[in-house]
């Protein structure tokens, strides 16, 4: 069953040159990856190959192995790939109904990269699941508060408040956001927005003109225009097309891009269709 393993280590024991191939066959699926006695470039190369498939919980024994056996100097990248590969064994873990095994992978992509926006989503998601709603509170809370803004923690903890009904945290939320990152467009609409729902329109109405001054083009900040002026009545051509806009977008759907490689996201995702690099989503 590990005769492919064996192969491999065997040659990579006998010399460089014996490693060369790029692709290593795979073990059956399901089949464990028994990555002890191995060399770092094998693992490295039927790793990827892993990844590639799918098989993410074989990926990862291979990942953990060969961190051990890495030079110092290719640690961090090496321990951003694990990050990613516990994240897509955790979402494994939850899909399955598996809380406990998705939390300790979650947390453990964490660990290994503290702003890792999709594992602090999920892993807020496991908490909720699993009836602990202050934890997924708390953790979401501090992924929002990471140097870099995260709009899908904000809007998952918006979300939340509006669930529970408490209206002036969905707005502080933003509030504190601006704080940190004044000419971050994106919270600055997540803010109007929120006002707008409160049915707040001169306060939303300020902060929309306010973007307006910034981002002209954008159509989303005029259909929200639009709506204020409907609703006091200044504005009798509104549709209701706007009205169904306004309900489609919320923060999420704020075009990212890739910090990586500058790929275009017309939404957040947790992982780059470009590069497949693991978040690296940014508005
Ligand atoms: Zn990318």
């Amino acid at each position: 069953m590990l005769g492919w393993l064996r192969d491999l280590t065997r040659s990579y024991a006998r010399g460089p040159v014996a490693v060369a191939a790029p692709r290593p066959p795979l073990p059956p699926d399901g089949a464990p990856l028994r990555a002890a006695e191995t060399a770092p470039a094998p693992v490295r190369a039927a790793r990827n190959a892993l990844i590639e498939r799918g098989r993410f919980a074989e990926a990862l024994v291979a990942q953990t192995q060969m961190l051990a056996a890495v030079p110092r100097e290719e640690r961090a990248a090496e321990e951003v790939t694990l990050a990613g590969l516990h994240y897509e064994v955790g979402r494994e873990r939850l899909e399955r109904g598996d809380l406990a095994g998705a939390v300790s992978h979650f947390k453990d992509a964490l660990r290994m990269q503290s702003d890792f926006v999709p594992a602090a989503l999920l892993l807020g998601e496991a908490h909720l699941k699993a009836g602990e709603p202050r934890d997924a509170l708390r953790v979401w809370e501090r992924a929002a508060e990471a140097p870099q803004p995260a709009l899908p923690v904000l809007a998952r903890i918006e979300q939340r408040h509006r669930e529970e009904g408490r209206p002036t945290r969905m707005i502080s939320l933003y509030r504190n956001a601006l704080d940190r990152h004044p000419d971050n467009l994106a919270l600055a609409f997540g803010l109007g927005r929120v006002y707008f729902e409160l049915a707040m329109l001169d306060e939303a109405a300020e902060q929309f003109q306010k973007m307006e001054v910034r981002a002209a083009d954008l159509p989303l900040i005029h259909a929200y225009l639009g709506a204020i002026l409907e609703r006091r009545g200044q504005f009798r051509d509104a549709m209701e097309e706007y009205r169904r806009a306004l309900r489609l977008s919320d923060s999420v759907q704020w075009p990212h891009h890739c910090a990586t490689c500058g790929a275009l996201h017309p939404r957040w995702v947790d992982r780059c269709p470009s590069c497949r690099r693991w978040n690296t989503s940014r508005p």
